[in-house]
């Protein structure tokens, strides 16, 4: 029913030796405390590196046996679909291959799908609670350290279910990254580009994002982890201590999770909740709060979302939820809540620029502008959201038409062009190209997605607006009112 560890990994090598093209399976630098390897595989298609990338992990927890199957199917489904052309199913959800495609063409598919060998072996032979890795805590009879209590995200704060106690199932270990394990996972994030991260556990149903050490607030920057003391055994002691996060990560958090629980809830009806880890239950030292932390702790660092996935229902006893006895549904939906999150992924900006364009000046103009100036009111987080749920269906458009593709190209650079210069003016040529496109986009686009529809109607309202009108008064009227206000 569950693979052994050798067959999770005989997944992995047969997808890279007979398709190379597509998947390269890396032995990560360390292997378990007990000497096994770790493995990760890649998928890519197509050409050009220099891409977003998503990783997946799974396994963290050892008796959470469901996800290393879930992961290694997955990247299987995958393969298939992009080779043979054909539509991946997932019960009442359905991924069109030109989707799929589009998935493994601009992103780097990362997936560790057992990154504690040693519990899992544990697990498949002697005991099938066990959670921890296979550390030997000297001087103490216990074995064990929770993979995700190691990383260095307020490590050592004992916050809620975190200790500092050897025969806790939620241990700390000796030090932040003490264990070969973990290290392994952060390898990934130090020598790749990722820009989602999810850490699949068991079991639940909820799709959690930062942060888990305290509530959310987002009025205090001051208010941040990096202020605070860590390793102290102690619980963090501030009493009201709220963490901040931009609103702009939140709102992006929210959205995703919930494209993730729409996905999900399509294929059978599984109700996942979407929340911060912290209405679970306090943690420190999480991989999914760790992930996110980095670009905080270090602004030289990239960002990344992190998002830490329960899946599974109760079903029984405890025993039976960690492993049920057929978890092929369960698995289902988690292939779809992981082909939803790498489609949120994708930038349709940045595949046009990459694809078209010879300069990135363009894009990363329009970056700024989405970042610095519309990140920085409610009306205009409410375009960068409109524009978060229009560019898929987008994207998918304008990689099977390259006269769509080109129209495209041509707005994004000239509208890049303008934000440079504040003072230059919405050209009326643009205007009518820029309509022009949005129409036929609304059309065909909008056939199958009303929402997409009117968010595309929308933009071409406003296009209408900034007609003559010089670029810093088109950002003003951007962050002074949304799109539904129109
Ligand atoms: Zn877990």
């Amino acid at each position: 029913m569950y693979r052994t560890v050798p067959q999770l990994d005989s997944v992995t090598s047969l997808l890279a030796t007979w398709f190379p093209q597509l998947c390269t399976r890396t032995r990560l630098p360390e292997r378990s405390v007990q000497g096994r390897p770790v493995f990760a595989l890649r998928l890519r298609a197509g050409e050009g590196g220099n891409r977003r990338g998503v990783l997946f992990v799974g396994g963290t927890h050892a008796r959470e046996l469901m996800n290393p199957d879930a992961l290694v199917e997955f990247s299987v489904d995958l393969v298939v679909s992009y080779l043979t052309g054909t539509d991946i199913v997932y019960g009442g959800r359905t991924w069109k291959a030109e989707d799929v495609k589009l998935v493994l063409e601009s992103l780097d598919l990362w997936f560790v799908p057992c990154s504690n060998p040693d519990g899992r072996t544990k697990v498949l032979t002697v005991d099938n609670m066990w959670r921890k890795n296979l550390r030997d805590n000297p001087g103490t009879p216990c074995d064990g350290v929770d993979l995700n209590r190691n990383a260095d995200i307020l490590w050592g704060v004992t916050e809620g279910q975190t200790s500092c106690s050897p025969c806790t199932d939620i241990y700390v270990g000796a030090d932040r990254f003490s264990e070969p394990e973990t290290r392994n996972v952060k390898h990934l994030l130090d020598t790749e580009t990722i820009h989602t991260f999810a850490d699949v556990h068991s079991f639940s149903e909820l799709v959690l994002y930062p942060w888990g050490h305290a509530h959310n607030q987002t009025s205090d920057p001051a208010q941040r982890f990096t202020g605070l003391p860590t390793g102290t055994c102690e619980p963090i002691g501030i009493p009201g201590y709220e963490e901040y996060i931009t609103p702009q990560d939140l709102l992006r958090f929210t959205t995703v999770a919930q494209r993730l629980v729409d996905a999900i809830a399509a294929v059978r009806g599984s109700a996942y909740t979407p929340q911060t880890g912290r209405a679970l239950y306090a943690t420190t030292g999480t991989q999914g709060d760790y992930v996110y932390s980095r670009h905080i702790a270090d602004p030289a660092l990239g960002k990344t979302y992190g998002f830490t996935i329960e899946t599974g229902p109760r079903v029984g006893s405890v025993e039976d939820s960690f492993h049920p006895p057929d978890p092929t549904l369960i698995k289902l939906d988690t292939k779809a809540g992981l082909l939803a999150l790498a489609q949120q992924s994708i930038c349709a900006f940045d595949l046009i620029g990459l694809k078209l364009l010879t300069s990135r000046i363009e894009v990363d103009a329009l970056r700024r502008v989405r970042d610095d100036v519309l990140a920085s009111t409610e009306a205009g987080r409410e375009w960068i959201t409109l524009v978060e749920r229009v560019e898929l269906p987008v994207a998918s458009l304008v990689f099977t038409d390259e006269g769509l593709a080109a129209r495209a190209a041509t707005l994004i650079e000239h509208a890049g062009k303008l934000f440079e210069d504040e003072k230059s003016v919405v050209a009326d040529e643009d205007v009518d190209l820029g309509r022009a496109l949005l129409a036929e986009l609304a059309e065909r686009a909008g056939a199958e997605d009303a929402q997409v529809r009117t968010d595309l109607e929308a933009v071409g309202a406003a296009l209408e607006q900034a007609r003559g009108v010089p670029s810093a008064d088109v950002l003003k009227q951007l962050v002074s009112r949304g799109p539904l206000r129109n």
